[in-house]
């Protein structure tokens, strides 16, 4: 069935309601962070205080974080400074080639991995692919550069199926 590589194992509005307890007790040693439309909006250059707090406790409990993204080396690099984390820009999420160079960085096996994100078709498609800990979280913003409109086109049509198939619905979120 296609549909799973499609649903998280969470969906939460936002970032700031995962519960670290949920990672902890899957035992998740690394979260990969996506940026746009997760952490901050596409026109935030640096992560906000509410970001910088989450990646802080994070840290605090022993989870590695890492930012994740399509987006440029510039975008990228300066949003991870602000979070004094490592980055990996051009990612080309769904395919697997930088989740590999994650895993060869980090040392983790895929079950220790955790990903976090806003889009069906990049992250969490990426992300099940790899076997990783997948969770869906709500765009921020509804502004959106124009790459991502498109995709956001088809997204829709993926929720409308894990809808019918009652898997996941938009805005019903998990405890
Ligand atoms: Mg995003």
């Amino acid at each position: 069935m296609l549909l799973k590589y499609f649903t998280p194992a969470l969906y939460l509005k936002s970032f700031e309601d995962l519960d670290l307890n949920w990672l902890i007790s899957r035992k998740i040693r690394l979260l990969i962070l996506d940026i746009d439309n997760t952490l901050a909006a596409h026109d935030e250059q640096t992560a906000g205080v509410q970001a910088q707090a989450f990646v802080q406790k994070l840290k605090d409990h022993g989870i590695q974080a890492v930012v994740m993204s399509n987006n440029n080396k510039d975008r990228v690099s300066l949003f991870a400074s602000s979070l004094d984390v490592p980055y990996y820009y051009f990612s080309t999420k769904p395919l697997k080639r930088m989740y590999k160079k994650v895993l060869r960085d980090t040392g983790l096996q895929p079950e220790q991995c955790a990903v976090i994100g806003d889009q069906l078709l990049t992250d969490i498609l990426g992300g099940n692919r790899m076997h990783f800990v997948t969770i869906l979280t709500t765009p921020l913003v509804s502004r959106d550069i124009t790459w991502t409109k498109l995709n956001r086109l088809a997204e829709n049509q993926v929720y409308r199926c894990l809808e019918q198939a009652e898997i996941l619905k938009r805005g019903e979120y998990d405890e």
